[in-house]
């Protein structure tokens, strides 16, 4: 088989596991209610009144978030298409050290910030974090929030339906001696979905706070380009004031793109997630204002809502004093006299330059 069909293979089992995982978690999620129900049936008064509603609430809300889920991943995953390449730079863009926009050979485009690629589907996504064949497909702007909140309650729904089984199992053995088969397969089953929908839920919520994806953890560990905005100066004679970004990055160059003056920075790979704001401020910007949408699949995301718009993706307090450092940049807000930067472990505060 040439490379290309053993690629052209691999997507087509990566997206036909993307239908068969869904069916076997609904699969799953039967015999479990099955032998939960049938135990709480069992049980009398008060305990089966608990469990039953326990059960029944966890189970439903559970199914909307995964219906919300797969809905969105199928009709619209975040793709990026051509005609959306000629969107204005903005203030800050990602670059290579050139000046250069970063360019996709695959879909023959210039990638928008915080766009990648995705090689199982074959096409640009808006923040793509990672595909994910138990969700049916990939995680991305458009569907970040909706993969959280399943993850979440998927680990709700196992850790009650384990703990309901292991109960009665160990009762009815002490009882009775008998172990039933689809018991201890729906124990072992719900668990090991335990276990594994509450480590995605402690990594997303790691991502969620650092306002990072999947992708742009991996590039941690590796040098990056961004051009900012600024006057047409002599940048590459301006040194960095600021002893801690002096550290973590330096100016390579200037360049003209769209009748506008950027100066090109190299950021060195300890200079940390390009999007870190605060951890709530990050959080909030993927899952809304309120804990009510939060908690609310029906409720859309705030970059979903943004739609198209360059802007809602705020650049992060590293990037911002970068931005401040040169004159860079326009600031809607009032312009801080003084800027935290987290880069690392480490978090400094300094004056701007005036
Ligand atoms: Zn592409």
């Amino acid at each position: 088989m040439s490379s290309e069909a053993q690629e052209k293979w691999a997507m087509n089992a990566n997206i036909a596991m993307a239908v068969v995982l869904p069916l076997g978690e609904l699969a799953a999620i039967g015999v479990t209610s099955w032998v939960v129900v049938g135990a709480a049936l069992d049980a009398g008064g008060a305990t089966r009144i608990g469990i039953l509603f326990g059960y029944c609430l966890l189970l439903l809300v559970l199914l909307i978030a995964f219906a919300t889920l797969v809905l969105q991943v199928w009709v619209n995953p975040g793709r990026v298409r051509k005609s959306e390449e000629a969107t204005p730079l903005g203030d800050v863009y990602l670059c290579n050290h050139t000046g250069d926009e970063r360019f996709c050979s695959d879909c023959g485009m210039t990638k928008p910030n915080r766009t990648s690629h995705c090689h199982i589907l074959g096409f640009c996504i808006d923040r793509y974090d990672h595909y994910c064949p138990y969700a049916s497909g990939a995680v991305s702007a458009t569907t970040h929030k909706n993969f959280f909140l399943f993850v979440l309650y998927a680990s709700f729904y196992t850790l009650f339906s384990s703990i309901t089984i292991a109960v009665f199992l160990k009762e009815r053995i002490d009882r009775s001696d008998s172990k039933p088969a689809s018991w201890i397969a729906a124990l072992t089953v719900s668990s090991l979905f335990f276990f594994f929908s509450a480590g995605m839920v402690a990594e997303s919520m790691k991502n969620l706070l650092a306002n990072m994806t999947s992708v742009e953890n991996l590039k941690k560990g590796a040098t990056q380009y961004i051009a900012v905005r600024g006057r047409a100066a002599n940048a590459l004679q301006t040194p960095i004031l600021n002893p801690r970004l002096r550290q973590i990055t330096s100016v390579i160059g200037e360049t003209e793109r769209d009748g506008q003056f950027y100066i090109i920075f190299m950021l060195n790979p300890g200079f940390g997630p390009l999007w870190r704001r605060g951890p709530m401020e990050n959080f909030k910007s993927v899952m809304g204002e309120s804990f009510l949408d939060w908690a609310n699949p029906f409720s859309r995301s705030p970059i979903v809502k943004a739609g198209k718009d360059e802007l809602r993706y705020t650049w992060g307090f590293s990037v911002e004093a970068l931005m401040l450092e040169y004159g860079c940049g326009t600031f809607s807000r009032n312009r801080p006299k003084h800027l935290s930067i987290v880069s690392g472990e480490k978090s400094s505060v300094f004056r701007v330059r005036g």
